[in-house]
């Protein structure tokens, strides 16, 4: 069997290392001729809205997926018209492109989201951010992505002034009569982010990750810990049911990521992603079978694997802009070593590092050992 997956990320890449043991094989599709999937897969070189590449992608896969959830709508589109099967569907694409819509999507299922308008110009956005009321965020509609696109307006700023603020920090080169495409949220104080993910194949099965916690760093995922310590068994019951409604309300196939914040116990959700995420890298060596494993598996109508943890305790944690020395962490019993293969750059995710351990103090203990770069 064959896979193909648009962008040959570090996620791609992934994929493909899951996908060689069940004897599948990946071909990707990336602008860049060093994507790193292309390390473990065949790669294409090509942009993703170019019709001879997207044909070339198709051909001899029985299913084409994505590592990012911007891919063009006329990618999809060109794909559709190859007749190969794309997992996950348009639709659930189009929602998790557009922050507006996912919201809405999430409160019509009956759960909870924070306040939030659209506003597309400044005096909308000024309208927006006072009924929504101050400390809030703005966030651009689509194409944001690590806490890029984001600005914060302060407890108590003036609404016409942080409006220009921000229109000049999020859209410094808006021509006049072009909508801002933005969304205004209301700050959420929340105590802890987490996120679940869970996967639904092409027949209706659907699998459910333990719940994660996420810890982030300017925008970044920074650390993530499975299961959740200390979550009450109610509020695992919600996050639960409402992945299951999610998966079950966009006929969707594959691994979908939804963020979450608690609030003391009541849980917002604040967006998905319709793909492999980082917060269930940790489920490579954590659970009895991977996001990975699981979203090739979905995507190719295969039965699912096992999603339940085979340790008490997993954390992951993200190694952003330098790596540590290889042979320094290698020499750590217990830390899962991952290096994506990726020229060093600062914010950028390079590699990722994980402990399963039969608690957490075990856990935090080989994790602090692993060096900072
Ligand atoms: P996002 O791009 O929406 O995932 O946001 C990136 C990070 O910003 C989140 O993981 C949170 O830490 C923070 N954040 C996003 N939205 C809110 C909000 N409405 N209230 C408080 N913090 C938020």
């Amino acid at each position: 069997m064959k896979l193909g997956i648009l962008g040959g990320g570090q996620l791609a890449r992934m994929l493909a290392l899951a996908a060689l043991p069940l004897g599948i094989r990946c071909k990707v599709l990336d602008p860049s001729p060093d994507a790193v999937a292309g390390h473990v897969a065949e790669l294409l070189v090509g942009d993703y809205d170019d019709p001879r590449q997207l044909a070339e992608l198709a051909r001899g896969v029985d299913a084409v997926t994505f590592e990012f959830e911007n891919v063009p709508a006329a990618a999809i589109e060109a794909l559709a018209n190859q007749l190969t099967p794309v997992a996950p569907n348009p639709r659930a694409l189009a929602i998790a492109q557009d922050r507006i819509a996912e919201k809405t999507l999430f409160a019509q299922l009956g759960f909870g989201v924070p306040p939030f308008r659209a506003a597309d110009t400044a005096a909308e956005l000024a309208a927006a951010i006072t009924a929504i009321g101050t400390p809030c965020l703005v966030k651009t509609r689509r194409l944001g992505y690590d806490g890029k696109g984001q600005a914060r307006v302060a407890a108590g700023a003036d609404p016409n002034h942080a409006a220009a603020a921000v229109l000049a920090e999020l859209r410094p080169d808006l021509p006049a009569d072009r909508p801002a495409d933005l969304i205004v949220e209301g700050f959420v104080p929340f105590d802890r982010e987490l996120s679940v993910l869970a996967v639904r194949s092409r027949r209706g099965e659907i699998a459910i990750y333990p719940l994660v916690q996420n810890v982030h760093r300017r925008g970044i995922l920074h650390l993530s810990t499975a299961p959740a310590p200390a979550v009450p068994a109610a509020v695992r019951a919600a996050a639960e049911r409402f992945v299951g409604d999610l998966l079950a309300h966009l006929d969707y196939v594959g691994v979908l990521a939804v963020e979450l914040f608690l609030v003391g116990d009541r849980l917002l959700a604040n967006e998905m992603a319709p793909r492999v995420h980082n917060s269930g890298h940790w489920t490579i060596e954590g659970a009895r079978c991977s996001q990975f494993e699981n979203h090739v598996r979905a995507v190719l109508d295969l039965p699912l694997g096992d999603p339940a943890s085979n340790h008490p305790i997993a954390m992951m944690r993200n190694v952003v802009g330098s790596m540590p020395e290889r042979a320094a962490v290698l020499a750590i019993p217990g830390a899962h070593w991952h290096d994506y293969g990726k020229a060093p750059r600062a914010g950028r995710k390079l590699g990722h590092v994980t402990v399963v351990a039969p608690d957490t103090s075990t856990a935090e203990a080989i994790l602090a050992r692993v060096p900072e770069a």
